[in-house]
């Protein structure tokens, strides 16, 4: 429902995210908050499909308003859809946005999980959604979530019984959550499972509903509510100083790279909840009603809730440190309960509780940011005890390494203490990186063996300090993963995820290498070091035909952080041909062929990602007229650099600068995607774009959307076209060609059905669905069940020129090196140079 674009506006950071890694030392009314958390026993799961689906404003009022352990469900990481803010695309920007999710959930105190589904793309209806996902798996993991985070309340999204009005990923997981819902009961579902967890019964099902799915504010009033809960969730909290809905914009704020950063609100707002299963709550205000949410819901914990809430209830602001003695005698009696879920969850939040209130501060920070299997590393350890209380450090110890030291001395008020550890790092230690990008997937799915690993919004950190504290003979054991913590003079104090990495890396620079010719390229390989002092070999693997001058080469880089560019010469094959390479580095008898991509904002941890290092090969015939190409930028796209792979020489054409003189040496001229959807100016300057056509050129326009701009269309084109929300979805539907004799099938290349094999992602999206006489459409697709589409390739004659209007996907067929799309493109900005019949 929110995969519409926004205007993106800089936003300014309230809440400064990138302090991720850091200890938060709360105030005294945050760790009241936590208090007020501590002493409520309920949770609550809310499920959608991508990041951004979410409400923050439900999360936030379940979090924070009414204290309860809050999930989010995303199914999948949004791999599929734009980045605004960089060049992060598919798994990349999984990755960055699973960070803007976690970053979210730091604002809005919630929990973020996922499914295994990858996010491959936009489908019509569910069913073609759970044909691409695996159905039964990822119900899997629905059901692996609920089991794990037994939540007392599940919320929906969206609405299971909306097939088609909506992305079909949506529908899909409400699907799959009412499906789970008791599934996540039934011992003979999903047996495996239970060797690791138990089966769990959820007590109440809702779709989180709104106007918006019953098309209309004035529907939605008149319809019936009576199996409705009504919540305000606009409530303002004092002891945080700020409201809920602040908090929710806060939140949704994170999503950057979707251009979600927006305004804050305050005031009441409604929610409301349209009750799936289970009973209904007596108090329509209450979705926790009739259930136990006090210590008395775990065997054991009646004593403990007696303790904590005498604390919440005479909670000293002043010097928290007081209530030490009553927070120690509750984790004790915590140890020894039955109920290992809550017992977990309750004294992590506990020790949390503990460490907060004596201003108790421990940090582990490496002297780098990475370092590599084998490799050593020092490693600080700060710790400090700000209150009276007292407390001796035992030990402190890095449980993967032999790392440790048994200080054994107490911590004096405000006294600061400071130990450097050596940390052997064992040389079977794994490489820091998303753990769902390690196996090779399939397009609906991620491969993830270890079902532990299974709902994790990120890989856990290889190394975790442990420091055993002695309170008056209580021991607890604290755990802090290691940071790398440094400052940089135009930033501040930052706090990044140390890493361990391979010693070297390599990448390519084009990960597409088209050649239009049987000419060799030079292809440049970067090796990257990440240690002191290497030396190695590398060796470029290529496809059969193709040839390589000097196979291997040697090469030597003496600092960390160094790069250095190694040269081979590829000759492609004399016939068409699709294929890849890629480099293999030897370091000291150790091979790797990865390469590093390191994703840097500063709303998220940096993030390291390990990925095969590979560049497609692709050998075309093809055949173009004309030379000069004139380009003017859209949103951005990287078709520029693809036509220059072809012999193309592109210049990119600011709109300030578009003329009658400035355009008259192009051959072609072609608009980037969505360029007047984003370039206000192209309004004032389309008739100098018409001329141009009128005077003999040819100006191919790329995709547009519809909606709200309509207005600005009204001479997109020099005779009358209506944009309309028609899409082709899937990349493999058939495709009719009905303008056989036409040159843009015919000239210089001939296009046939089978240019229209291996396309990726879609074929097009935002098709006209209506056009005047005087455009021609060249061929016709349609997803399966609907009617044919016949306005992904229109064009007219106007004047001496040609116009061209196409919402074929070239800007992602193109960079994925897809040989019938540049034969069409070709033939597209050739399409004057060919004498008219
Ligand atoms: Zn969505």
């Amino acid at each position: 429902m929110r995969h519409f674009l926004m205007c993106f506006l800089g936003m300014l950071f309230l809440y400064n995210t990138s302090f991720a890694q850091k200890t938060i030392q709360p105030s005294s009314s945050e760790i009241y908050h936590s208090l007020q958390k501590l002493n409520f026993l309920g949770t609550a799961l809310y499920v959608a499909a991508h990041p951004d689906d979410e409400n923050t404003r439900l999360i936030s009022y379940l979090s924070n308003g009414i204290h309860a352990r809050t999930g989010y469900l995303s199914l999948t990481r949004g791999d599929g859809g734009q980045n605004l803010i960089g060049p992060e695309l598919r798994e990349l920007l999984g990755v960055l946005r699973t960070e803007e999710l976690l970053a979210a959930r730091r604002v809005d105190g919630g929990e973020q999980f996922f499914s295994r589904a990858n996010d491959f793309g936009y489908s019509k209806n569910p069913d073609e959604t759970l044909k691409i996902w695996n159905k039964e798996a990822v119900l899997g993991d629905v059901v692996w979530a609920i089991r794990h985070f037994k939540p007392d309340v599940v919320v929906n999204r969206f609405d299971h019984r909306s097939s088609g009005t909506t992305h079909g990923h949506h529908t899909a997981s409400a699907m799959l959550s009412v499906e789970a819902f008791e599934l996540a009961n039934d011992k003979t579902a999903y047996p495996d499972q239970l060797e690791l967890t138990k089966i769990w019964q959820p007590k109440r099902l809702f779709f989180n509903t709104s106007w918006w799915f019953y098309g209309s504010e004035e529907k939605f009033q008149k319809a019936d509510k009576s199996n409705m809960l009504n919540l305000d969730v606009g409530r303002y909290y004092p002891i945080l100083g700020t409201s809920n809905n602040e908090i929710a914009a806060l939140a949704s704020s994170q999503h950057l790279s979707q251009g979600f950063g927006r305004l804050s609100e305050r005031g009441t707002q409604d929610e409301y909840l349209e009750l799936l299963k289970g009973d209904l709550p007596k108090d329509e205000t209450n979705i926790f009603d009739g259930i136990d949410t006090s210590w008395s819901r775990i065997e054991g914990g009646e004593a403990i809730g007696n303790i904590l809430n005498a604390v919440e209830k005479k909670f000293d602001f002043g010097n928290p440190s007081k209530h030490l003695p009553q927070l120690l005698e509750a984790y004790t009696l915590l140890q020894n309960i039955q109920d290992d879920h809550w017992k977990k969850i309750k004294s992590e939040a506990l020790k949390d509780l503990i460490a907060d209130v004596t201003g108790l501060y421990l940090e582990a920070s490496s002297e780098s940011t990475a370092t590599n299997p084998g490799g050593k590393v020092k490693v600080t350890i700060e710790a400090i005890n700000r209150s009276d209380a007292g407390m001796v450090l035992k030990s402190i110890r890095i449980p993967s390494s032999d790392a440790s030291l048994n200080p054994n001395i107490p911590l004096k008020n405000n006294t600061k203490q400071n130990f450097e550890l050596a940390l052997n790092v064992p040389s079977e230690t794994e490489y820091t990186s998303p753990y769902w990008l390690n196996e090779k997937g399939s397009l609906g799915m991620y491969k993830v063996s270890d079902q532990k690993l299974i709902g994790k919004p990120e890989t856990p950190r290889a190394f975790i300090a442990a420091f055993e504290m002695d309170f008056n003979g209580t021991t607890i054991s604290f755990t802090k993963p290691v940071i790398h913590h440094y400052a940089k003079p135009e930033k501040g104090e930052l706090y990044q995820p140390f890493e361990v990495l391979p010693r070297a890396t390599a990448n390519f620079t084009d990960k597409v290498l088209i050649f239009a010719d049987g000419k060799p390229k030079q292809v440049p390989v970067t090796v990257t070091a990440n240690s002191d002092n290497i030396k190695g070999e590398i060796q470029l693997c290529h496809g059969e035909g193709w040839k390589v001058d000097g196979d291997t080469q040697s090469f030597e880089i003496a600092k960390k952080g160094d790069k250095k560019t190694i040269f081979f010469s590829l000759s492609p094959p004399a016939d068409e041909d699709e294929n890849y390479i890629s480099p293999i580095l030897k370091i000291d008898g150790k091979e790797t062929t990865k390469e590093l991509v390191t994703i840097a904002y500063d709303h998220i941890p940096n993030q390291s990602v390990l990925l095969p290092s590979e560049a497609k090969t692709v050998r075309l015939n093809i055949k173009k007229a004309g030379e000069q190409i004139g380009y003017i930028a859209g949103a951005g796209d990287e078709v520029p650099e693809s036509l220059r792979q072809i012999g193309y020489s592109v210049r990119t054409v600011p709109p300030n600068s578009i003329s009658a003189s400035s355009l008259k040496s192009y051959d072609a001229v072609v608009v980037g995607i969505r360029a007047y959807n984003v370039v206000d100016e192209l309004k004032f300057k389309q008739r100098f774009l018409l001329d141009y056509v009128k005077n003999g050129g040819t100006l191919i326009v790329q995709y547009n959307t519809a909606g709200r701009w309509d207005t600005q269309f009204e001479n997109i084109a020099p005779y009358p076209l209506t944009l309309s929300q028609d899409r082709v979805t899937d990349e493999n539907s058939p495709v009719e060609i009905l303008a056989k004799d036409n040159p843009l099938i015919n000239f210089p290349n001939t296009i046939t059905p089978s240019d229209f094999d291996g396309w990726v992602q879609e074929r097009g999206l935002y098709f006209p669905n209506e056009w005047s006489k005087e455009f021609t459409p060249i061929l016709s697709m349609q997803d399966s069940g609907e009617t044919p589409k016949k306005g992904s390739l229109l064009i007219a004659k106007y004047g001496e020129g040609h116009y061209i209007y196409t919402g074929l996907s070239f800007f992602r067929e193109l960079p994925a090196g897809v040989p019938g799309a540049y034969k069409l493109f070709a033939n597209m900005l050739s399409v004057g140079k060919v004498s008219e019949q």
